[in-house]
């Protein structure tokens, strides 16, 4: 029988083309944790993946009721679940004016991470009464742009948490600042803050879980992949440069196809079950355990992300 594997964003880009290679390989049932019914259905069509490869099944992750109604029908579903790869992302790089999710948490913090953060917590449950089976995995896709002991990861404005003092205020702009280390909105920033985020949840679900549940938790930079929908809300010259920048000036650049494999990896290789890692390839595409930022790696920082976190979805 197949595997099963929850991708969320799994409607374009990267989490498309993992689902992609997962669904041709005969091995893994996909179920595509999407915001867009229709569109994740037309693009599960348009890249071929089998008719019965693959379920959709809606989960709006800037609402932390849309994550509860998700888990709810995965569980009816009757599927047993091996892999969660939290893969959706928001990134308003050009946004002057905050947005926010349905509970009214900035936008790209409260998709990114506190909607990914509630779904692991409660997708743990079923992913870990699985027994005898090696290949039961939570991944959570990071950035090197996250991680400031990297050349892209320096790239102003830098990633910073602070003492999280706007994220234990509920990042709502009303009673706290927007952003996790208060202050002024600034979408970029935000962005690369959520992405540290992911990387610290991916560490502390390893430190809390993996020996009592013997799953595996891993993270990974995929590569730039500078064609995806990412760079959507980004000015039209910036969208028409970096991939050639990316291509021919840093060489950081992957097509979707080869990010795609990449990932499909991190769920599926044998060889790549280790836990707390995360994962980088060089420039032959072999993977390898990269180094995060200290503050990437903080596990201080991470335990108290963690319990704000809880407090923020309702878990504590
Ligand atoms: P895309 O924009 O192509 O994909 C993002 C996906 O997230 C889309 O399917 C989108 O849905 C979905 N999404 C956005 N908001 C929500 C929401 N509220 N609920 C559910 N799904 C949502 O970008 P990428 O493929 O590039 O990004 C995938 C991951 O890769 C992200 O975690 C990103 O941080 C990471 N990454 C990307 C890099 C790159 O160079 N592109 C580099 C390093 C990491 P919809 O289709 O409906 O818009």
């Amino acid at each position: 029988t197949k595997s099963t594997v929850i991708i969320t964003g799994a409607s374009s880009g990267l989490g498309l083309a993992t689902a992609k290679v997962l669904a041709d390989s005969g091995e893994w049932h996909v179920i595509m944790a999407c915001r867009d019914f229709l569109k994740a259905e037309r693009a599960a069509r348009a890249v071929g993946m089998p008719k019965d490869s693959y379920t959709v099944i809606h989960c709006d992750l800037s609402s932390l009721n849309s994550v509860k109604q998700f888990v709810d029908n995965v569980r009816q579903s009757g599927r047993p679940l091996d892999v969660l790869v939290c893969n959706a992302a928001v990134y308003l790089p050009t946004a002057k004016e905050p947005r926010y999710t349905a509970d009214g948490f900035e936008l790209s913090v409260g998709t990114n991470h506190l909607g990914h953060f509630l779904l692991a917590n409660m997708l743990m449950e079923d992913i870990q009464h699985k027994e005898n089976d090696t290949n039961r995995r939570v991944i959570i896709v990071g950035s090197i742009t996250g991680n400031t002991n990297t050349i892209a990861g320096n790239v102003p404005p830098k990633a910073n948490l602070g003492d999280l003092r706007g994220l234990a205020g509920g990042l709502d702009g009303v009673r706290s600042s927007v952003m996790i280390v208060g202050g002024e909105f600034d979408g970029a920033k935000a962005y690369k803050d959520s992405k540290v985020c992911n990387m610290l949840t991916m560490q502390e679900m390893h430190r809390r879980f993996h020996e009592k549940t013997g799953v595996t938790f891993a993270s990974l930079y995929p590569g730039c992949i500078a064609t995806t929908g990412l760079f959507r809300e980004h000015y039209q010259l910036f969208r028409t440069l970096f991939p050639p920048f990316q291509k021919y000036i840093t060489k950081g650049y992957v097509s979707e196809e080869e990010a795609g494999k990449r990932l499909a990896q991190v769920v599926s290789d044998p060889t790549l079950n280790k836990s707390g890692v995360y994962w980088s390839w060089n420039n032959q595409s072999n993977s390898f355990e990269n180094e995060l930022s200290q503050e990437a790696s903080d596990a201080e920082k991470a335990k108290k992300l963690w319990e704000i976190s809880e407090k923020l979805v309702n878990l504590s």
